[in-house]
């Protein structure tokens, strides 16, 4: 495969982008290098880069684009929206519209507000858990990306019950003091943080199906559980569902898993690709927020017209009936046949998957939790990743994330895929 002008570009790139790139995960870095796929054009289930070489895409964007890209319907919205202004800064009917359509589909949301980006809804969750519980520490789980302000950029201390560490050069240290991260999926370290620090919690944070260290499901009742005493402690329950919103069904994780938080972040898939966020919740905890309340969110771009036509034209294509079975019925094709070259081939190999998503682990324990994650063989994905691009499929550079199906794969899609992962493990096995 002919990557000339990819490599060009980046290389073009990486002196005026801080290191090529505008997030830090569209590097080759935890892939063993080289130079990202620059890509031109996106349609469909497909991505053609510079050089014109074309690929079956499983990174939808890091989740975003479940519709496949350039859908016809969003494509519309978009255009009404450019050719009738794309911001305003005042109210305008569509914010109204798609607030209701949000609500509609995710009961707990009393009032929802739309920002820009999953950082900014995360971040603003916590800010309204902790201006109405007037406490200030936050708890959440390893692993868990939440976006990139300093509150979530802490890592966890020396054991469940210690307080964090900075993530991130420039998180203060005394902004990590604020923050408890204890293992997913391990109900004893979460009690032994609840006795210590939960009636001093403002919130705990949960991806209630984790997206970002491979799909990663709640083991049976430990969710109930982080209901439960963060309830007898008084803490708020935030869902960020960045990810799993609209995911698996029309709806969010915490319909699937019967479960109410009091307060849940959005992003991604509700944008149909464009910049969006949102937040939302019981009326009581919302309406602290300005110009009701003393807790301060606001923003420029903040429910644009352009995000909030694109976002209803994707709700719009995901009320279809018979689209998530359909991914799900592609996702379980995929999982299967995967697993069986891996068998023929002699790789050692788990799938998590959940619907139209999942993750490939280069070990032979079920993952599910953040540690196990971290144990899988990151060398070898990183050269079967490379194995699969040479054969015209885009994955994640990273051991960590999910394949994403969208409405756009069809059999053929996942047929060839399953070629090369074959041609791939055969390569391996050598
Ligand atoms: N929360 C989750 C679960 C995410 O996966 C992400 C991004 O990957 C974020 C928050 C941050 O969203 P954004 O990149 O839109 O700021």
């Amino acid at each position: 495969m002919n990557r000339t002008k990819s490599e060009q570009i980046y290389q073009e790139a990486c002196e005026h982008i801080v290191g090529g790139v505008n997030s830090p995960s569209r590097g080759y870095k935890a892939v063993g290098g080289g130079a990202p796929t620059v890509m031109e054009r996106a349609e469909g289930a497909y991505f053609w880069d510079v050089d014109g070489n074309k690929y079956i895409d499983y990174l939808g964007a890091y989740g975003p684009i479940i519709t496949g890209h350039a859908h016809p319907h969003i494509a519309a919205a978009i255009t009404k929206a450019a050719t009738t202004g794309v911001l305003y800064g005042t109210p305008t009917p569509h914010e109204v519209k798609f607030a209701k359509m949000l609500k509609e589909a995710i009961p707990s949301m009393d009032k929802v507000r739309f920002v820009n980006s999953g950082t900014e809804a995360v971040m603003t969750t916590i800010r309204v858990a902790r201006a109405y519980t007037n406490r200030t520490k936050v708890m959440k789980f390893a692993g868990c990306y939440h976006g990139h302000s300093d509150l979530v950029l802490v890592a966890a201390g020396s054991g469940p019950a210690t307080l964090g560490t900075p993530d991130s050069a420039g998180v203060p240290a005394s902004i990590a003091q604020e923050v408890i991260t204890i293992p997913f999926n391990d109900p004893e370290a979460y009690k032994q943080a609840m006795d210590q620090w939960g009636d001093q919690l403002a919130c705990i944070l949960v991806e209630p199906i984790v997206g970002n260290f491979g799909i990663v499901e709640p083991n049976e009742g430990f969710i109930q559980l982080v209901h439960d005493l963060a309830k007898e402690k008084g803490a708020l329950i935030i869902y960020d569902e960045v990810i799993t919103a609209f995911r698996f069904h029309y709806g969010a994780a915490q319909t699937m898993l019967g479960t109410t938080p009091d307060l849940t972040a959005f992003g991604k898939i509700i944008g149909g690709g464009l910049p969006i966020g949102a937040y939302g919740g019981r009326k009581e905890i919302m309406d602290t927020v300005a110009p009701l309340g003393p807790a301060y969110q606001a923003g420029t771009m903040a429910g644009n017209p352009a995000s909030m036509l694109s976002g209803i034209a994707c709700l719009e294509v995901l009320q279809q009936a018979g689209i998530y079975e359909e991914m799900d019925r592609l996702g379980e094709l995929l999982e299967k046949g995967i697993l069986q070259s891996a068998e023929k081939h002699g790789i050692t190999l788990t799938i998590n998957r959940l619907g139209g998503a999942l993750t490939l682990f280069f070990t032979d324990v079920k993952v599910e939790n953040y540690e196990q994650a971290e144990q899988t063989d990151g060398e070898i994905f990183g050269k079967f990743f490379k194995l699969m691009l040479e054969r015209g499929i885009n994955l994640a550079p990273s051991k960590y994330e999910a394949w994403f199906l969208t409405i756009a794969h069809k059999e053929d899609d996942v047929n060839h895929t399953l070629e090369a992962v074959d041609e791939s493990f055969a390569e391996l096995a050598r």
